[in-house]
């Protein structure tokens, strides 16, 4: 079969497609037909060798994808041959048939089309995870949503707004801007606004903003902590400009702020929170209140391109390649 092969790390030209052997199922794994593979900026970092863990070569990038269970390793039970499942494997999607543990299978609405349930997984728990479990949004509140048209951001807001949260969305360009408001977005700002931080203080209020979905990083960071009303929750989520940002701890005490941490692949760990992201989120999307949104698809061949892509910042929605 086909599929994306990487073997030394570095830029996405690095991919080569490749003839490899379909794998096997072991037991309690399942092999699936690959529908469609959502990419995350985490993929490019993977690639790059600047992800939160390390990449072994050689290795087939794509950690969440969807598509249909084509057989069962020994020990499986809960899912169906022919069934629709969208996936979180650490890597191996961007091939024809991946296989990964029955663990990481995310039982999606049949409504879905693959396309949108690979869409779904990474950036709508994350944004779930945000807003609430780490984020503690309540209705009525202000978020701030940074580069509010990608995969995340455009998740973010939708949830925002069906939480009847109230959102400020910044994005690099008008067109991102128009994306956000057709999403819901109550007040939109561009990312270089010069005036930004005031606006931002403004636009909730005056007393500044008492949510912030952190993904930029660098010298946003320290943007975020003056757009953040005392007793602000800052929610680092990314750090999309790859530049070090600088945190004195002092300035976090002067208006009571708290700045935490959000890694979507350790909280799968926690039972408890998952399940209840799981059952909200399905519901929403159940009831249409939520639709992943679906950006630019790319053939596997073309990959290294949907990669280049993500970061020239040229696409919205989530990136999908289909095999
Ligand atoms: P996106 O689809 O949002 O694409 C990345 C966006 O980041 C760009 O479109 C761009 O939007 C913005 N950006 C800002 N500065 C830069 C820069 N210097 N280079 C490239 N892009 C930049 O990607 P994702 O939804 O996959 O991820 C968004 C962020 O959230 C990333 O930082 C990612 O690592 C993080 N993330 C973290 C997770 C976790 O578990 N912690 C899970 C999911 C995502 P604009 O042009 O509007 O600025």
């Amino acid at each position: 079969m086909k599929a994306m092969v990487v073997e030394r790390l570095g830029p996405p030209d690095v991919m080569e497609l490749r003839d490899v052997p379909v794998p096997t199922p072991g037991p309690g794994e399942v092999r699936i037909e690959v529908e469609a593979v959502g990419i995350n900026f985490a993929d490019v970092l993977a690639v790059a060798g600047e992800y939160l863990t390390r990449t072994k070569v050689p290795y087939t990038p794509g950690m969440e994808f969807a598509g249909i269970v084509e057989s069962l390793g020994d020990g499986v039970t809960g899912v169906q041959v022919g069934q629709r499942v969208a996936a979180l494997g650490g890597s191996g999607a961007l091939a024809r048939y991946s296989v990964v543990n029955a663990a990481g299978l995310i039982p999606v609405p049949q409504s879905l089309s693959g396309a949108q349930a690979a869409a779904f997984p990474v950036s709508y728990f994350t944004a779930y995870h945000g807003l609430k479990t780490l984020g503690r949004g309540v209705a009525g509140e202000w978020v701030l949503v940074q580069a509010a048209a990608g995969a995340l951001g455009t998740a973010s807001i939708q949830l925002a707004k069906a939480l009847d949260m109230k959102v400020i969305a910044m994005a690099s360009t008008e067109e991102k801007l128009s994306i956000a408001r057709d999403l819901g977005a109550d007040v939109t700002l561009l990312q270089d606004d010069e005036e930004r931080v005031q606006k931002v203080r403004d636009a909730a209020g005056g007393q500044g903003v008492p949510l912030i979905l952190e993904v930029v990083g660098g010298k946003r960071f320290q943007e975020s902590l003056d757009m953040a009303a005392g007793q602000g929750r800052i929610i680092v989520i990314g750090n999309a400009s790859r530049e070090q940002a600088n945190l004195r701890p002092v300035e976090l005490m002067k208006r009571n702020l708290s700045v935490t941490g959000l890694w979507l692949t350790s909280l799968m760990s926690d039972r408890a929170a998952t399940a209840e992201a799981a059952q909200i989120l399905s519901q929403l999307v159940g009831s249409g209140q939520v639709t992943p949104q679906v950006g630019p698809t790319y053939a596997l061949a073309d990959s290294a391109r949907a990669f280049q892509d993500i970061l020239n910042r040229k696409t919205t929605g989530k990136v999908i390649i289909e095999p």
